[in-house]
């Protein structure tokens, strides 16, 4: 029988506004995957729950199942990641890697491994790291623990090793024969940097110097296969990035 009172370590995604006082809290856990869970009194000036459901933060938390969503019955926070309420130019990226993460889980997988990856993304943009490089390694990061991720060996169609370019349909390389037309330019170097961004842990992504020219093709070719494969047009939070 599943116990009515349980425990996670959690990361909050999301929270929305539920009925006069409460909150619907997204929490992302280590032990229990992805799931809604009730915060009630939230909203309320007194409320203990308050600080500690909020989004960015992490902590543990006891609830208790209820016959739609569980309610949190108390929490203690480990980290809040201020740096994102006390410097607006970095609360979009914390909040495009918690949207992301939200909207690639569906609840059902095993959540470790996202938890983790999002945990090391927003504990390193509090640091001094090129923000571009660390988003576009966590959305193939992400990407690849959820089990999409790109082909980047050798071409797609034909198993040709000298790749020219990417295709978001077919989610990987394609050879100077096989290309069509709704491909984007690739370069080995461009596709080195991608391969080390899924392989190396995320800390490592800010070391990497791409040229210009990397650096655009990286933009291209992981916004391409992110709207292909997730729809990524409607994640709000990417349009106020400014790296
Ligand atoms: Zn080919």
């Amino acid at each position: 029988m599943t116990e009515r009172i349980f425990k996670a370590e959690g990361l909050v995604l999301r929270t929305r506004v539920l009925g006069e006082a409460d909150r619907l809290v997204t929490i992302l856990t280590w032990e229990e995957g992805k799931f809604e869970a009730v915060a009630h009194g939230a909203r309320k000036i007194k409320s203990k729950l308050a600080a500690g459901v909020d989004i960015f933060t992490h902590g543990r938390f006891t609830f208790h199942r209820g016959k739609t969503w569980p309610t949190i019955t108390s929490q203690d926070p480990i980290e809040h990641f201020l740096w994102f309420r006390e410097n607006p130019d970095l609360y979009p990226y914390g909040l495009y890697l918690a949207e992301l993460t939200d909207r690639l889980i569906s609840g059902e997988e095993s959540s470790a491994g996202f938890c983790q990856l999002l945990l090391d993304g927003w504990r390193l943009l509090g640091e001094d790291v090129d923000r571009f490089l660390l988003c576009r390694a966590f959305e193939l990061k992400l990407a690849h623990i959820a089990g999409y991720s790109p082909h980047l060996h050798c071409c797609t169609s034909c198993g040709n090793e000298r790749t020219v370019a990417f295709s978001p349909r077919q989610g990987g390389l394609l050879c100077s024969r096989c290309k069509g037309v709704d491909v984007i330019s690739m370069a080995p170097g461009t596709v080195a940097i991608a391969r080390r961004f899924i392989e190396a842990p995320l800390s490592q992504a800010g070391l990497i110097r791409p040229s210009v020219q990397q650096r655009q093709e990286l933009a291209l070719v992981t916004a391409a296969f992110l709207n292909y494969h997730l729809d990524l047009g409607e994640i709000k939070s990417r349009r106020l990035l400014t790296d």
